[in-house]
């Protein structure tokens, strides 16, 4: 770290993480310090955020809308980059020791790769990267000496219960899911879902995209892989387990059958904070778990006839290679075409299914390669929206 400060680039800062991580920053002076900031179409909020924090640089990484913004109220001083080569060209500075990666998406991979390959820890809140290509991109990490930290509220759960004991003792994984807001749902009922229904979740207020995805639990699938991948885990030693009210994050078990959990409110603060200091703790600005108050767990199974997301990331996990990045990109096209009325909720997993099963599978692909299917996804679930 430079000094004393953590120097902090921003990347998706417009965001619901982005923001959250930028109260965590404003909450800790002289600790954490904003030097980059990046956000893709709402630059009138990225110049305001520029204004508070006064970063070294700020990306906006959709080159035609940055090229059409009035920046007259960027402060001086801060040096404006644009496109995606901005992002690439940021996360490399010297100065800056953490990168948070909140881009949502696939369009997260380069510039977290970048950050890597140029030796950064890595908060890593877009799950993509790990999705798409785990392989890759944790070997990058170990060769370049990057470092991944993760901002998934699960991941930093499961990261923080390692702590407690040996790896060669963990017997498994236990990953949270909330359930979403269908969890007590018919299959009839899930049917006629809308897109309100679907963005109207009980515990987390996040954005629509992963909101549909809580929905469908394959937010939980892709955690699965990302668990699979930044854990390096076996598949057989992830275990999924519902639990409504997002206190426990997720559970680790050792092989003496002692369970180590970590639990605080649903509140992402936590999980941003923890990457950013770590392994200091601070006192920061999460919302903390008042036990004066009674308070209620359940765990239940999950339903995989209801949730056939669940069986498919388990399957993803398994095969690995190209299978990713197909399921990535089928399922945000997918979800892209749920919000805009041209495709029904239960028909989300059957169109990632299908896509996947219609792939050419490689075990071993380029990154280049990972980036290929991804494009040919996204048209192949165009293709089964049509028909
Ligand atoms: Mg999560």
């Amino acid at each position: 770290m430079t000094g004393t400060r953590t120097n902090v680039a921003v990347l998706g800062s417009t965001g619901s993480i982005g923001r959250s991580a930028l109260e965590v920053v404003a909450a800790s002076p002289g600790l954490l310090n904003v030097v980059a900031l990046s956000a893709h179409r709402e630059l009138e909020k990225l110049v305001e955020q520029a204004r508070q924090f006064r970063p070294k640089w700020v990306v906006a990484s959709d080159a035609d809308a940055a090229g059409s913004h009035d920046w007259k109220d960027l402060p001086k001083g801060c040096q404006l980059l644009a496109g995606a080569a901005g992002l690439e060209q940021v996360v490399r500075q010297p100065e800056i020791d953490v990168v948070v990666a909140a881009i949502v998406g696939s369009a997260g991979l380069r510039s977290t790769w970048s950050a890597l390959d140029a030796g950064k820890r890595v908060a890593l809140a877009n799950k993509e990267t790990l999705v798409m290509g785990g392989p890759l991109v944790m070997q990058l990490a170990n060769e370049r000496g990057g470092q991944i930290l993760p901002v998934d509220s699960e991941h930093s759960a499961v990261f923080q219960a390692l702590q407690a004991g040996r790896r060669e003792d963990v017997r498994r994984v236990i990953l949270t899911a909330s359930g979403g807001p269908f969890r007590g749902y018919t299959q009839e009922r899930l049917s006629r879902v809308t897109v309100a229904d679907a963005l109207n979740h009980p515990t987390w207020r996040m954005g629509p995209k992963i909101s549909v995805d809580s929905a469908t639990m394959m937010n939980k699938a892709l955690e699965i892989i990302e668990a699979r991948w930044l854990f390096d885990l076996p598949p057989e030693m992830i275990d999924v387990v519902v639990h409504p009210q997002s206190v426990v994050h997720s559970l680790v078990e050792f092989v003496d059958g002692s369970v180590v959990a970590q639990l605080s409110p649903p509140d992402m603060k936590l999980p941003i904070q923890y990457a950013l200091t770590y392994p200091e703790r601070i006192a920061g600005v999460a919302a903390k778990l008042d036990l004066r108050q009674s308070l209620q767990l359940d765990f239940e199974p999950p339903d995989h006839d209801r949730f056939p997301a669940l069986q498919l990331g388990q399957e993803v996990a398994r095969e690995g290679g190209t299978a990713g990045a197909v399921l990535n990109a089928a399922n945000e096209a997918a979800v892209a075409g749920f919000l805009r009325g041209e495709l029904s909720f239960t028909e989300i997993v059957p169109a990632c299914r299908s896509v996947l099963e219609q792939h050419d599978f490689e075990s071993q692909p380029s990154l280049e390669r990972l980036f290929e299917l991804d494009a040919w996804a996204r048209e192949e679930v165009g293709r089964w929206v049509c028909t």
